[in-house]
C-alpha cells in the first residue's frame, strides 16, 4: 500500500453554470520516501492536485487514502490534524507571518500540536541552526533575504516532523542562486527521509525529482521516473518535538488562549492607531455608564444623609376632613390625645408644632423672627449643632424659664461684634395670638436670656422659611404667649427600630378609636422618601439605559473593525490552517482579540470616568461622586462579554474559511 493514493480524483468547481474540471478522474500513488515533481502548464490543475494532497480541500470525487485512511470524508478538524501530524508546505511567496520573528513563525505549528514554548522554542532554534540560520532567529521577515525567508518556511514545515514536504513552485520567487540552494537542501530532506511533492513549471527544477507527473487540463498526461525508486538508505525521519498528548484538553486550551493572546496584542499593537480610534465607542459607552451610575448614587447618598435625617423615624399627623361624611367637622388634638399616642409601644415621643411669627430685639437692632415652642428637637443629633453654650433639659422645658436658644444667622444679626452671647438678653414680641379669655389680640412682649447657639446642619431652606429661628421651652410658650393648649398638626417621633409603616397603623387605629371618626391624615416621611428614592433610582436607570445603547454601538464598532481585521487577515488565517490550526483556534484567536479590543476600551472608558468623578467632586461641595471596586469590575465583566458577543460574528467568519481560498487571497 502506498503512502498516496488517489482513485479517480476529481475536483470540479461550479462556475457560472458551468463545471471546470480542475482535476479528471486521476489515479495516481506515491511511495513514502519518494520524490516527486509535478509538472504542467498553467491552469492544468497543478495547485488543486497540491491542496487535495495537503489535505487542504476533499475531492468531488473518487477515492484519496492517506496510509490507507480514505481522507474524502473527513471533516475540517481532522483535516486539520492530518496537515499538523503529516504535512510541511513550503510556498512560492514564503507566507510567513510579518510580526513574528524568525523562531516564532518556525514555532507555530508546534503551537497548534501543544507543544509547551519551552520545547518549543528550543526546536526551532535547532532547526534554524541545521539550515544555516542560527544568527537569525531574533529577525522578523522583512529583516531576511528571500532565500533566508524561504529556508525558515522549511524550518517551519520541519517544525512538527514534516513527514511529506509540499513545495509549490517553492524557488519561484529566488535568485539562481538562492533557489539551487534551496534544491540542494530539499534533496538533503530527501536523504533525510522525507517524502518530497513539488509542483513547478520549470523542467530544471523538476530534473532533482526522481519522478515526474504531466498534467494537462486536469488529467496526468506522463508519469516519468527519472532514476529508479530508491527510498533513503535511512528512512529514518529526524524526530519531532516530543508533543504532549497527555495534555488534558483544558491545559491545550489554556495554551492555545495564552499563543492567541499573544498574537492578538501583537496585531492590536501592530495598528495602534486603528486599535485606539476601534475602542472609542465602547470608551465613551462605559464612561458614560460608570459616571452616571457614580453619580446617581452618590445623589442618593447625599439626599439620604439631609432629607433622611430630616424626616425618617416620624409621622407627621394632620387634621384633615378627607376621608369625613359631608357635615362631620375635625377635632383638634387635646393634650390628652396626645399623651395617649405617647404612651404607644415604639413612640419615642409626640412633638407639637408650635411656632409663631414675631420679631426678636435688643438694643436698637431687630429681627423678623419665627419663634419655636417645640424647643425638643434641638436634642436631634445630626440636625443641630451647638455652636455656643447648650440647648434645653427636660427641666427647663416643663419648669417656664423665660430663656432662648437662637441660631447662628440671628446671632450674626444681633450681636455682630459680640465675643459671647450666652447671658444675653433680647425681647420676644408677637401679636398673633389671640387671648383665649378676652379674644383681643395684643402685642404680648417677653424678655428671655440666651443659653445657646445653634446651627442647623441640613441646609436651612429645607427646614423652615426665610425667618431665624428662636427656640424657647414649650412650657413657656404655651403660658406666656397664651397659646391653644389644642393642635392641628402634631409630629410622632418613632424609636429607631419600628417599623414606619407598622407605626403609622398603630397611629391610626389609636386616633381613629380617640375621635371616633378619622378626622386626620399621616403622612409618613419615610413611604415619601421611598417613593423619591425610587423616582431618582429610575430616573438614573434610564440614563444609564441611554448609556448602555453607546456602549452597544460601540460593541458594533467592534464587531465592524473585527470583520475588516478577518478579511485583511485572511491570507493569515490560511496560513495558520495549513500548518494545522483547528477551526476553534482560529475562533478563539479573533474572539480574544475582540475581547482585548473592548476589555481595553472599558479600562480608557474607566479612566475617562475616573476624571470625571474626580471633576464633579472638585467643582462643588455638596455630591463628592467614587468610583467603587465594584464598579471596575462589573464595567470590566460587561467590556469583556461585549467582546465575546460581538465577536463571535467575525470569529466565526474567520474560522470557516475554507484554507484554499484563505490562502489564494492576496
Ligand atoms: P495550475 O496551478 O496548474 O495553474 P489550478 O489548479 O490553479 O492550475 O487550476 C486548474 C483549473 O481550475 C483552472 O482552469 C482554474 O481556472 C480552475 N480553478 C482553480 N481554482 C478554482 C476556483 N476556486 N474556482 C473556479 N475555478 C478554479
Ligand atoms: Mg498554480
Amino acid at each position: 500500500m502506498a503512502l498516496i493514493e488517489l482513485r479517480g480524483v476529481s475536483r470540479h468547481y461550479e462556475l457560472g453554470g458551468s463545471t471546470v474540471r480542475a482535476l479528471d478522474a486521476v489515479d495516481l500513488d506515491i511511495e513514502a520516501g519518494d520524490y516527486v515533481a509535478i509538472m504542467g502548464a498553467s491552469g492544468s490543475g497543478k495547485s488543486t492536485m497540491m491542496n487535495l494532497l495537503g489535505c487542504l480541500d476533499v475531492p468531488s470525487s473518487g477515492r484519496f487514502t492517506l496510509d490507507g485512511v480514505d481522507v474524502g470524508e473527513m471533516g475540517p478538524d481532522e483535516l486539520a490534524r492530518l496537515r499538523r501530524e503529516h504535512f510541511g508546505f513550503v510556498f512560492q511567496r514564503y507566507h510567513l507571518l510579518p510580526y513574528l520573528d524568525a523562531v516564532d513563525n518556525v514555532a507555530l505549528p508546534a503551537v497548534y500540536a501543544g507543544t509547551l514554548g519551552e520545547q518549543r522554542r528550543a526546536r526551532a532554534q535547532q532547526l534554524l541552526q541545521r539550515l544555516g540560520l542560527g544568527e537569525r532567529g531574533g529577525h522578523r521577515p522583512n529583516e531576511l533575504s528571500g532565500g533566508q525567508q524561504q529556508r525558515v518556511s522549511i524550518a517551519r514545515a520541519l517544525m512538527n516532523g514534516g513527514r511529506i514536504i509540499l513545495a509549490d513552485e517553492p524557488t519561484g520567487a529566488l535568485d539562481t542562486a538562492s533557489g539551487e540552494a534551496l534544491l540542494q537542501l530539499l534533496a538533503q530532506l530527501h536523504q533525510d527521509g522525507h517524502t518530497i511533492i513539488l509542483v513547478t513549471h520549470d523542467p530544471k527544477v523538476a530534473e532533482h525529482a526522481q519522478r515526474v507527473v504531466r498534467l494537462q487540463d486536469g488529467r496526468i498526461l506522463s508519469d516519468q521516473r527519472r532514476t529508479p525508486f530508491a527510498p533513503a538508505a535511512r528512512a529514518q525521519l529526524p524526530a519531532a518535538a516530543p508533543l504532549r498528548r497527555g495534555l488534558q484538553a483544558l491545559g491545550r486550551w489554556a495554551l492555545q488562549a495564552r499563543e492567541s493572546l499573544r498574537s492578538a496584542v501583537d496585531a492590536l499593537n501592530g495598528n495602534r492607531l486603528r486599535t485606539l480610534l476601534s475602542t472609542l465607542g465602547i470608551s465613551i459607552g462605559i464612561a458614560a455608564v460608570v459616571s452616571i451610575v457614580a453619580i446617581s448614587s452618590a445623589a442618593r447618598d447625599h439626599i439620604e444623609k439631609n432629607l433622611q435625617g430630616l424626616f425618617s423615624g416620624k409621622l407627621m399627623v394632620f387634621s384633615d376632613d378627607a376621608k369625613l361624611p359631608p357635615g362631620a367637622k375635625t377635632r383638634k388634638f387635646t393634650p390628652q390625645d396626645l399623651h395617649a399616642l405617647g404612651g404607644l409601644p415604639g413612640v419615642r415621643r409626640i412633638e407639637v408644632e408650635r411656632s409663631s411669627q414675631g420679631s426678636a430685639r435688643v438694643a436698637r437692632k431687630d429681627a423678623t423672627v419665627s419663634i419655636q415652642g417645640n424647643s425638643e428637637r434641638l436634642s436631634d443629633k445630626g440636625l443641630y449643632e451647638i455652636v455656643e453654650g447648650r440647648v434645653f433639659t427636660p427641666t427647663d422645658q416643663t419648669g417656664g424659664a423665660q430663656t432662648v436658644v437662637i441660631d447662628d444667622t440671628l446671632r450674626q444679626k444681633l450681636f455682630p461684634n459680640v465675643a459671647q452671647v450666652v447671658g444675653r438678653t433680647l425681647l420676644l414680641e408677637t401679636t398673633q395670638l389671640p387671648n383665649p379669655r378676652t379674644g383681643q389680640v395684643s402685642a404680648i412682649g417677653l424678655p428671655v436670656t440666651v443659653i445657646g447657639v445653634v446651627k442647623s446642619i441640613s441646609d436651612s431652606s429645607i427646614s423652615f422659611g426665610g425667618d431665624s429661628p428662636v427656640y424657647v421651652p414649650m412650657s413657656t410658650y404655651l403660658r406666656k404667649f397664651n397659646a391653644d393648649l389644642d393642635a392641628y398638626f402634631f409630629t410622632v417621633i418613632l424609636d429607631n427600630k419600628q417599623s414606619p409603616q407598622a407605626m403609622e397603623q398603630q397611629v391610626r387605629y389609636r386616633l381613629r378609636a380617640l375621635h371616633g371618626q378619622e378626622d386626620f391624615r399621616i403622612w409618613n416621611a419615610q413611604k415619601e422618601f421611598e417613593k423619591i428614592q425610587s423616582v431618582t433610582g429610575a430616573l438614573a436607570a434610564m440614563l444609564a439605559g441611554v448609556a448602555a445603547i453607546a456602549l452597544l454601538v460601540g460593541g458594533v464598532g467592534v464587531m465592524n473593525i473585527m470583520l475588516v481585521s478577518v478579511s485583511e487577515r485572511t491570507r493569515e488565517i490560511g496560513i495558520r490552517m495549513a500548518i494545522g490550526a483547528r477551526q476553534s483556534d482560529v475562533r478563539l484567536q479573533f474572539l480574544i482579540e475582540a475581547v482585548l479590543l473592548c476589555l481595553l476600551g472599558g479600562l480608557l472608558g474607566l479612566g475617562l470616568s475616573w476624571l470625571i468623578v474626580l471633576g464633579i467632586g472638585a467643582a462643588q461641595e455638596q455630591l463628592k461622586p467614587t468610583l467603587s471596586l465594584q464598579a471596575v469590575l462589573v464595567a470590566s465583566a460587561v467590556a469583556c462579554a461585549i467582546g465575546l458577543l460581538f465577536g463571535t460574528l467575525p470569529a466565526r467568519r474567520a474560522a470557516r474559511l475554507s484554507p484554499v481560498d484563505a490562502l489564494a487571497r492576496e
